[in-house]
């Protein structure tokens, strides 16, 4: 694995994309220590704005080892209780082919984090095979459009209709929609004019550390002209 790690490094940054060495790490199993250490990180930093006064909205990957391994919710919630912090401002977002998982494990996963009041997004929406049924029961607020619907929204017909219909399905389930890979303003058009809730990516910040993030968060002066404002600072509506 280290070896192709190596391989794919990026030639100018010395970066390993995550699109590279999340699959890698699934693969592994890595990912289980990975998810634990995310989602420790998560919550400390989360504690350490709230002590700045930054109350900031903050989402977490969980993945699919995770969710069957059946300890992550136990563990986020001793996180919140840990720091103090309020479930209301986490999101876990899951991708669409975990949550159509109908395991016993996932599912009782899925039925506590609603019971806890987190946030529950769908990841990768689209490319998965969803039940209705299924996204009915399950706790969750929001769909994420995968990115692959969004990067060719401007070219593909095809990628436009999925996109509406994505957005009218959720509109008709009660659900947010987010758009992820949101790279240019005809983009950041066309969702807008679909009715997208909320929009995600390098066209408004790109990854960066977190002393960074505080400093760019409030500065509305971004790299782009921005319709949307960050999102980072509502708290976010538990699911019934
Ligand atoms: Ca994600
Ligand atoms: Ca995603």
């Amino acid at each position: 694995a280290a070896e192709a790690l190596l391989r794919w490094q990026h030639p100018q940054r010395g970066m390993i994309s995550p699109t590279v060495f999340i699959p890698l790490a699934e693969r592994t199993g890595l990912i289980q220590e990975i998810g634990t250490w995310v989602l420790d990180e998560a919550l400390r930093q989360a504690a350490a704005w709230r002590d700045r006064g930054l109350r900031m909205r903050v989402a977490i990957n969980v993945s699919g080892h995770q969710m069957r391994a059946g300890d992550f919710v136990d563990q986020l919630e001793r996180g919140l209780a840990q720091y103090g912090l309020s479930a209301g401002r986490f999101t876990c977002e899951i991708t669409e082919t975990v949550a159509m998982e109908d395991t016993a494990t996932t599912q009782r996963a899925f039925a506590r984090l609603g019971e806890l009041g987190v946030h529950v997004s769908i990841d990768d929406f689209g490319t998965g095979h969803s039940s209705l049924a299924m996204l009915r029961r399950l706790p969750v607020a929001e769909l994420k459009i995968d990115r692959a619907f969004v990067s060719d929204l401007a070219d593909s017909e095809g990628a436009r209709s999925i996109a509406l219909a994505v957005m009218q399905m959720a509109k008709s389930l009660g659900l947010r929609v987010v758009a992820e890979g949101v790279e240019t303003e005809a983009q950041r058009d066309i969702l807008i004019g679909m009715g997208c809730d909320e929009l995600q990516g390098y066209l408004f910040g790109k990854p960066m550390p977190a002393a960074s993030l505080a400093v760019w968060a409030m500065d509305d002066t971004g790299a782009a002209p921005m319709s949307f404002r960050p999102s980072l600072f509502k708290a976010t509506e538990p699911v019934q």
